[in-house]
Protein backbone atom coordinates (compact mmCIF):
# COMPACT_ATOMS: atom_id res chain seq x y z
CA UNK A 1 0.00 0.00 0.00
CA UNK A 2 1.46 3.07 -0.83
CA UNK A 3 1.25 6.21 1.59
CA UNK A 4 2.97 8.87 -0.63
CA UNK A 5 4.88 8.63 -3.90
CA UNK A 6 8.16 7.17 -2.72
CA UNK A 7 6.98 5.61 -0.12
CA UNK A 8 5.08 2.42 1.05
CA UNK A 9 3.57 0.96 4.03
CA UNK A 10 5.42 -2.10 4.11
CA UNK A 11 8.20 -0.34 4.79
CA UNK A 12 7.34 1.36 7.26
CA UNK A 13 6.08 -2.51 9.32
CA UNK A 14 9.16 -4.51 8.48
CA UNK A 15 10.25 -5.79 11.42
CA UNK A 16 13.18 -8.30 11.97
CA UNK A 17 11.92 -9.10 15.43
CA UNK A 18 8.23 -9.33 14.76
CA UNK A 19 8.74 -12.03 11.32
CA UNK A 20 10.60 -13.83 13.73
CA UNK A 21 8.68 -14.34 16.76
CA UNK A 22 5.62 -14.21 14.35
CA UNK A 23 4.11 -10.89 15.61
CA UNK A 24 1.59 -8.76 14.06
CA UNK A 25 3.00 -5.25 13.57
CA UNK A 26 0.09 -3.57 11.97
CA UNK A 27 -0.85 -0.15 12.34
CA UNK A 28 -4.70 1.47 13.09
CA UNK A 29 -5.73 4.14 10.51
CA UNK A 30 -5.27 6.69 12.78
CA UNK A 31 -1.45 5.32 13.06
CA UNK A 32 -1.26 5.16 9.27
CA UNK A 33 -2.31 8.59 8.97
CA UNK A 34 0.62 9.83 10.95
CA UNK A 35 2.92 8.09 8.67
CA UNK A 36 1.15 9.99 5.93
CA UNK A 37 2.09 12.62 7.71
CA UNK A 38 5.88 12.14 8.18
CA UNK A 39 6.12 11.45 5.03
CA UNK A 40 4.55 14.43 3.84
CA UNK A 41 6.38 17.17 5.88
CA UNK A 42 9.36 15.33 6.88
CA UNK A 43 10.75 12.23 4.25
CA UNK A 44 9.38 13.91 0.81
CA UNK A 45 11.06 16.87 1.70
CA UNK A 46 14.35 15.34 2.52
CA UNK A 47 14.33 12.74 -0.03
CA UNK A 48 13.77 15.70 -2.84
CA UNK A 49 16.17 17.92 -1.41
CA UNK A 50 19.11 15.56 -1.63
CA UNK A 51 18.01 13.33 -4.41
CA UNK A 52 18.73 9.90 -2.71
CA UNK A 53 15.83 7.24 -1.50
CA UNK A 54 16.13 7.03 2.01
CA UNK A 55 15.79 3.35 3.64
CA UNK A 56 13.81 2.96 6.48
CA UNK A 57 15.44 0.84 8.98
CA UNK A 58 12.21 0.71 11.82
CA UNK A 59 9.39 2.99 11.38
CA UNK A 60 6.07 1.27 12.78
CA UNK A 61 6.40 -0.40 15.90
CA UNK A 62 3.15 -2.40 18.00
CA UNK A 63 3.65 -1.74 21.47
CA UNK A 64 4.80 -5.30 21.62
CA UNK A 65 7.49 -4.94 19.07
CA UNK A 66 8.67 -1.96 20.61
CA UNK A 67 9.19 -3.27 24.23
CA UNK A 68 10.89 -6.37 22.49
CA UNK A 69 13.52 -4.34 20.54
CA UNK A 70 14.24 -2.06 23.87
CA UNK A 71 12.14 0.78 22.51
CA UNK A 72 11.29 3.76 25.19
CA UNK A 73 8.17 2.99 26.60
CA UNK A 74 6.30 6.23 25.07
CA UNK A 75 8.08 5.79 22.01
CA UNK A 76 6.66 8.05 19.07
CA UNK A 77 7.71 4.81 16.93
CA UNK A 78 4.40 2.87 18.48
CA UNK A 79 1.86 6.06 17.21
CA UNK A 80 3.56 6.03 13.66
CA UNK A 81 5.07 9.29 14.08
CA UNK A 82 8.67 8.36 14.23
CA UNK A 83 10.63 6.54 11.75
CA UNK A 84 14.77 5.59 10.88
CA UNK A 85 16.61 5.86 8.68
CA UNK A 86 20.17 4.69 7.46
CA UNK A 87 22.45 7.36 6.82
CA UNK A 88 25.27 7.72 4.02
CA UNK A 89 28.34 6.39 4.03
CA UNK A 90 32.07 7.16 3.46
CA UNK A 91 33.02 6.26 0.26
CA UNK A 92 36.78 5.55 1.84
CA UNK A 93 37.06 3.17 4.51
CA UNK A 94 38.39 3.63 7.68
CA UNK A 95 41.26 1.88 9.67
CA UNK A 96 39.10 -0.79 10.52
CA UNK A 97 38.23 -1.88 6.52
CA UNK A 98 34.81 -0.73 6.81
CA UNK A 99 32.95 2.46 5.64
CA UNK A 100 31.32 4.06 8.13
CA UNK A 101 28.58 7.13 8.44
CA UNK A 102 29.58 10.05 6.70
CA UNK A 103 29.30 12.34 9.37
CA UNK A 104 29.53 15.87 6.98
CA UNK A 105 27.00 14.48 5.06
CA UNK A 106 24.96 13.67 7.85
CA UNK A 107 25.60 16.87 8.95
CA UNK A 108 24.08 18.75 5.79
CA UNK A 109 20.86 16.49 6.22
CA UNK A 110 20.40 17.77 9.82
CA UNK A 111 20.99 21.53 9.20
CA UNK A 112 18.69 21.52 6.16
CA UNK A 113 16.20 19.62 8.21
CA UNK A 114 16.57 22.29 11.20
CA UNK A 115 16.07 25.04 8.19
CA UNK A 116 13.25 24.18 6.13
CA UNK A 117 11.28 21.23 8.04
CA UNK A 118 8.31 21.20 10.52
CA UNK A 119 9.98 17.73 12.32
CA UNK A 120 9.55 16.87 16.71
CA UNK A 121 12.89 15.23 17.11
CA UNK A 122 16.11 14.74 14.99
CA UNK A 123 17.94 12.10 17.00
CA UNK A 124 20.91 11.23 15.61
CA UNK A 125 21.60 7.74 17.31
CA UNK A 126 24.54 5.34 16.94
CA UNK A 127 25.58 2.09 19.05
CA UNK A 128 29.24 2.03 18.10
CA UNK A 129 30.10 5.98 17.45
CA UNK A 130 30.84 4.62 13.96
CA UNK A 131 27.85 3.94 12.05
CA UNK A 132 24.89 6.45 13.10
CA UNK A 133 21.01 6.57 11.74
CA UNK A 134 18.88 9.08 12.23
CA UNK A 135 15.22 8.94 14.04
CA UNK A 136 13.08 11.54 12.81
CA UNK A 137 9.60 12.04 13.95
CA UNK A 138 6.17 14.62 13.08
CA UNK A 139 3.63 14.90 15.51
CA UNK A 140 -0.09 14.47 14.36
CA UNK A 141 -0.39 17.28 15.77
CA UNK A 142 1.71 19.74 13.50
CA UNK A 143 1.76 22.39 15.80
CA UNK A 144 3.09 20.41 18.94
CA UNK A 145 6.30 19.95 17.03
CA UNK A 146 9.41 20.70 18.81
CA UNK A 147 12.30 21.07 16.68
CA UNK A 148 14.70 19.29 18.82
CA UNK A 149 18.07 18.21 17.57
CA UNK A 150 19.36 15.07 19.98
CA UNK A 151 22.77 13.97 19.66
CA UNK A 152 23.11 10.85 21.52
CA UNK A 153 26.04 8.96 22.99
CA UNK A 154 26.04 5.53 22.53
CA UNK A 155 25.95 3.28 25.45
ZN1 LIG B 1 13.68 5.74 16.28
Amino acid sequence: MKLTKHFALEEFTRSATADKLHICNLPSFNEIDNLVQLCEEVLEPLREQFQTPLVITSGYRSPLVNKLVGGVANSQHQKGEAADIRLPKSSHPSADGICHTDLEKARQWIDWLVQNVNFDQCILETANQKDYWLHLSCKSDLTQNRHQVIHLLPH
